[in-house]
């Protein structure tokens, strides 16, 4: 195991980083994206200072709605501020401040922080000059300002902020709008809550009508241009609690005991293995505390009893590093070797469902991190490209009083209207949803898998949708991919005894013109079943390719004389389709395979290779005739239509100017040589 030397940073310091590596992960959808950034909160506040009247010092002040200070109208204080009590000697509110903080202090946390309670407060007798306005604001205690909260003083700015609004309107403190919604103009007294959309800065000097977020961060500027305080950037990386009172999930290797307290399991006595004698009674609690044989155990450092943790690790845990355990799965020192995860690491490509873009995404590239911080992977970001798949649907049916039905157990037809087997009522045809067990429109692989088998299976579900979007189940698909391949089945066994007698050829340099244009096809499916799996995972469009391909072959393969002549190319064609195809349908691949006379195994040929060259379109020089006389000749791809080849000879300029106006009553194309425009006079 390598050295751990390392120290794990405050989470703020990776909630920059993970932040800012956002920007430099390829291929991660926006969606991911814009989950991951809302989750780690990032954002630009201030720390301004409040001088003091007629005392010396100042208060700082922590906000990150800078863009209101011009409504700050006074100042809270928690009651634990080391200035509370201090402000107010000598002032007539000495007393009532005493007392405030005495009741105060005792309250919870959570209490007095509480959305909905009862904000109460006390003056403290002192004031402070509001820096932007320069007005004199007074000081007041607050129950629901915490010392968490920043420095434990607050600029209260009533008509932006809910607490300070009820805490402004309870002691009759002055409410000054600052902030006004776009199209409307509000009044302090029509406010009936605060108002913290978004919005124009009014009333509010230099920085009067800019948008409120600018403001934000030109505020945060020109305090520390006027040396009034700085500009903060504060992260809110949530807390996760990774305990569970739950019998499965790692156990936590940790032991209590009453003369040594908090003791770590041993490194030798790892891992701790979950018991298996464990009643599970449904009481609530951790089941692990039902076993004695797990719960009761030796302090590892006195010897004396004492208790193991029995609440478990939630699963996250574990899949936060799995994937370092791949890099080195016979590794038995530790849970992973640090030169095999440096050798593996990062993972290429991530495959999930969006359901992971926050938590589990989240916590793994936070978990690479901290790793790495102590010493045990050299990476930054575990994974490079994440590609999140869709989710299938399926339509549903449901019966008024017995609910959702499995489409296999109406009875009736499509045609009458489906019935419910139990009322036989008319059952209801609901929307298409994602499948689950509970609505019952899920479709049991196993039964696919026994009518079409597993490559049918396989071929409907990558044809139906590109991986990223949903996907619609359809019966009918799936009876077209069945299709597709049984087509394939039969071509092969009716030509196998040709094929097998020759050698496939794709480069062959003399062909006739009609072949080089199926070679051109079979290089061109080539080049795109490789581009769509390898750099967009479009394996829908790689599919309908190749059943292009298999098209234009089995039609141009019934005329008996061009199917000897070009015998070769098409083997060539027919062995790229299935060498294309394997990935998607490896077992009817690999039999065709055999079937073509190959020994080698279908896994050990290289992938095919296109060529630049025969990818080029042949082109045609098609002589034009006006009334039956040659008057021009133009160029076009052979693959185009007959259509665009006519409309080309008319556009034609020299052609054109023998028409002179005449109106065309007719085009005859003979194929791949002459376009004849029969003109009236
Ligand atoms: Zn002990
Ligand atoms: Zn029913």
């Amino acid at each position: 195991m390598a050295p751990v030397g390392g120290a794990i940073q405050p989470s703020s310091d990776y909630a920059e980083e993970l932040l800012r590596d956002l920007e430099r992960l390829r291929g991660w959808p926006d969606k991911v994206l814009t989950m991951q950034r809302n989750w780690i909160g990032k954002s630009i506040g201030a720390e301004i200072l409040f001088p003091l009247v007629g005392r010396e010092g100042a208060l700082s002040v922590f906000t990150t709605r800078q863009d209101t200070v011009y409504g700050a109208t006074f100042v809270s204080l928690a009651v634990e501020h080391p200035r509370a009590l201090e402000l107010s000697q000598g002032t007539a509110q000495e007393e009532a401040v005493r007392h405030f903080i005495e009741r105060t202090k005792n309250l919870s946390q959570a209490k007095r922080g509480a959305e909905e309670g009862e904000k109460e407060g006390v003056f403290t007798g002192a004031y402070c000059r509001n820096p932007f306005t320069g007005e004199t604001i007074p000081i007041y205690l607050a129950n629901f300002v915490l010392m968490e909260y920043g420095s434990g003083a607050v600029m209260a700015v009533p008509a932006h902020d809910q607490r300070d609004f009820e805490f402004a309107r309870k002691y009759g403190l002055p409410v000054r709008v600052v902030i006004q919604p776009k199209d409307q103009r509000v009044k302090p007294e029509d406010l009936t809550e605060a108002y913290v959309e978004e919005g124009v800065m009014v009333d509010s000097g230099p920085f009067s009508g800019l948008n409120n977020v600018e403001g934000q961060e030109k505020i945060a500027l020109y305090i520390e241009e006027k040396g009034w305080g700085k500009k903060t950037v504060r992260y809110r990386l949530r807390d996760w609690g990774v305990s569970r009172q739950r019998y499965w999930g790692t156990p936590i290797p940790i032991i209590y005991c009453d003369n040594c307290g908090v003791v770590p399991v041993p490194e030798g006595d790892l891992p701790v293995t979950l018991p298996n004698d464990v009643p599970f009674t449904g009481k609530g609690g951790s089941p692990l505390q039902e076993s004695p044989l797990f719960r009761q155990v030796r302090c590892p450092k006195c010897g004396g009893t004492a208790r193991r943790e029995t609440d478990t690790m939630d699963t996250f845990v574990d899949s936060s590093w799995y994937f370092l355990r791949y890099a080195s799965p016979k590794f038995h020192s530790a849970p992973f070797n640090f030169q095999s995860a440096g050798y593996w690491m990062p993972v290429d490509q991530y495959i999930g469902g969006v359901e992971h873009a926050v938590l589990h995404l989240l916590y793994a590239r936070f978990f690479t991190k901290a790793l790495r911080d102590i010493g045990l992977v050299p990476v930054d970001e575990p994974f490079t490209n994440l590609l999140t798949q869709g989710m299938v649907s399926k339509e549903t049916y449901r019966c008024v009083e017995h609910n959702w039905l499995f489409p296999g157990e109406l009875i009736g037809s499509e045609k009458e209207g489906w019935r419910c087997p139990q009322c036989n009522r008319p059952v209801e045809k609901g929307r298409v949803e994602k499948m689950s067990k509970s609505k019952k429109n899920i479709v049991d692989p196993e039964d696919l898998i026994n009518r079409y088998g597993a490559d049918t299976a396989r071929l409907f579900t990558l044809f139906a949708a590109p991986p990223e979007k949903d996907l619609e189940w359809s019966d009918q698909g799936v009876e077209g991919a069945y299709r597709f391949l049984t087509r394939l089945w039969r071509f092969v066994g009716q030509h196998r005894n040709l094929m097998r007698g020759i050698n496939s050829n794709l480069s062959e340099d003399e062909l006739p013109p009609d072949l080089r244009e199926i070679r051109r096809v079979i290089h061109k499916t080539i080049k795109k079943v490789t581009d769509d799996i390898d750099t967009r995972f479009h394996f829908n469009t790689a599919i309908a390719a190749i059943m292009e391909l298999f098209n234009s072959l089995s039609a141009a393969t019934q005329d008996e004389r061009r199917l000897k002549e070009g015998s070769s190319l098409f083997k060539g064609g027919l062995e790229a389709i299935i060498v294309l195809l394997s990935p998607f349908v490896p077992h009817i691949a690999n039999e065709l395979w055999e079937q073509l006379g190959h020994v080698e195994r279908l896994d050990q040929i290289s992938w095919p290779i296109y060529s630049e060259m025969a990818l080029e379109e042949e082109k045609l020089l098609i002589v034009v005739q006006v009334n039956g006389k040659v008057r021009g000749k133009i160029t076009v791809s052979a693959d185009v239509e007959q259509r665009e080849i006519e409309a080309e000879a008319l556009r034609d300029l020299k052609v054109k100017s023998f028409l002179d106006g005449k109106k065309v009553q007719k085009v005859v194309y003979v194929p791949r040589r002459l376009v004849n425009i029969v003109a009236e006079g």
